[in-house]
């Protein structure tokens, strides 16, 4: 008998599978699609090549700054090969080869419970110690009148364009709205993006802002507040009726059609019943140790209708493996959980924002800001755009950050760290950054929590008292 049957081979699943019996335990993984998921596949690996090469059409407009006389074109065919080279070049480490390599049994086939303790695929019966669900999520479709009819694209399908959209119409402006959005503009296309409330609606305001800013001067039609009331046309020519809210409906016109609504947990023919596994709200239900109704039974990774990013799914199945091999109680802790909405500039976040904040500890919290205009490295690289915020609560605890700007996704890493050993803010001030880098933006925010008393009045009086001893 396994030790464990895994059900789905993206970022979850193939994390708890290589961990598991690289630790020596004997694992079972089920696919029926392709290995790596969507992360490899139709999310984050396509996505940054693609905002890649749009960066270098950007890079070259802004060269005139520099100095430099640059002409850029986008051969949109060439990069599409360049987001499928990319794919082809990282899917080795995520292929049953390698898997079977590891001593793992790979079934290229659909997974169902047939009983609490049986899942049939492929034509077997899979009777293990412990079942790992991590079947993923997929594009959510809203019920817009003329939808269904229409020919739309989502992440799954619009890294397989090989020419360029003459015009996308956007619908959803969050992070893979803005992402996308923000590429096909810079790699020559039309874009307008159509959002319901209001862009990156679960970020920082302020910051938020900041990318809405870039994603106007790069030439993005930017529609919020606005409904989708229908959609109608056909390949190549389609038409989106919009009624924003307070004003009178209208139309745009467009080629091409991306939905990027959001995401719902992939769990139907499971067999959950038959396995005695709970649902709730669409996604399967689990504890905070990520547990499901099925003692035998965990779940992790976007079918659980958590937050859905890849490095929660590997966060999930560290908890899992401690727990199904070693017997170790272990629970998911979100307390420093980050996101990066890669845009440019990059939009970057961990823990409590100001609102939850003030929720929790009202007027005892302070907020440290410093912006990337006073960053001596981002002047130098002309990247001046952005700014830090910083929540401090109560004994200087660092409660939770959010950055907006060049690197972003990367200057949040000491934030993160800090968070989740609950350091105070004294020891990121005291921290010596190298000079001239982006992070020094941090030190800076977190130097200012001491500017009120370190050059207020009672030091400088006693500076002269002390001056008095010699
Ligand atoms: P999302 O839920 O984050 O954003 C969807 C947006 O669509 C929201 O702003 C919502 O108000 C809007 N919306 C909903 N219905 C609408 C309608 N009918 N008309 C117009 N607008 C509408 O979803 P997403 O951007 O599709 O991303 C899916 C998931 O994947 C999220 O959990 C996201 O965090 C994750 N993701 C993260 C990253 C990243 O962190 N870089 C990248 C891609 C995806």
């Amino acid at each position: 008998m396994p030790d464990l049957c895994v059900i789905g081979a993206g970022s979850a699943g193939l994390s708890v599978a290589a961990g598991a019996v690289q630790m020596g335990a004997s694992v079972v993984l089920i696919e029926r699609g392709r290995m790596g998921g969507d992360c490899l596949n139709a999310g984050c690996v396509p996505s940054k090549a693609l905002i890649a090469a749009a960066q270098r059409m950007a890079d070259a407009r802004a060269a005139g700054a520099f100095g430099i006389t640059a002409t850029a074109s986008a051969d949109f065919a060439a990069v599409h090969k360049h987001v499928h080279d990319v794919i082809a070049a990282i899917a080795p480490h995520d292929s049953v080869e390698r898997f079977e390599g590891l001593g793992v049994t790979v079934i290229s086939s659909t997974a169902r419970f047939v009983s609490p303790v049986e899942v049939e695929a492929g034509g077997q019966r899979i009777r293990a110690r412990r079942f790992v669900i991590a079947t993923g999520s997929q594009p959510f479709i809203p019920p817009i009148p003329g939808l269904g009819d229409a020919p739309y694209l989502t992440n799954e399908t619009i890294f397989e364009l090989a020419e360029r959209p003459r015009h996308l119409i956007v619908i959803g402006g969050g992070p893979i709205g803005c992402e996308l959005a923000q590429a096909f503009v810079r790699l020559g296309a039309q874009v307008s993006v159509v959002e319901a409330l209001t862009l990156l609606g679960k970020d920082e305001p302020a910051h938020a802002d900041v990318v809405r800013q870039r994603l106007a001067a790069d030439g993005v039609a930017l529609h919020e507040s606005a409904k989708v009331a229908a959609v109608a046309g056909a390949a190549g020519n389609l038409v989106v009726t919009l009624e924003p809210s307070g004003g009178a409906r209208h139309e745009i016109a467009g080629s091409h059609l991306l939905v990027a609504v959001g995401r719902r947990p992939v769990i139907a023919d499971l067999g959950l019943d038959a396995a005695g596994v709970s649902v709730e709200n669409g996604a399967i239900k689990v504890d905070t140790r990520l547990r499901t109704s099925n003692e035998r039974v965990f779940a992790i990774g976007d079918c659980i209708g958590g937050p859905q990013f890849t490095h929660v799914a590997g966060y999930h199945a560290g908890i899992v493996v401690r727990q199904a091999l070693f017997r170790m109680p272990a629970n998911v802790d979100y307390k420093a959980l980050p996101r990066v909405t890669y845009t440019d500039p990059e939009l970057a976040s961990v823990g409590m924002s100001e609102t939850e904040a003030r929720r929790i500890y009202a007027g005892k919290i302070r907020i440290l800001e410093s912006t990337f205009a006073e960053n001596d490295r981002a002047r130098a690289e002309r990247a001046a755009e952005g700014a830090i915020k910083v929540i401090v609560g109560p004994r200087g605890r660092i409660l939770g950050a959010s950055i907006v700007g060049r690197h972003a996704g990367e200057l949040i890493h000491p934030w993160v760290l800090a968070i989740a050993n609950g350091l105070k803010i004294a020891a990121m001030a005291t921290m010596i950054a190298p000079y001239p880098t982006l992070g020094e933006i941090s030190k800076r925010a977190a130097g200012s929590f001491y500017t009120p008393a370190l050059y207020g009045k009672a030091t400088r009086m006693l500076v002269r008292f002390l001056r008095m001893f010699g």
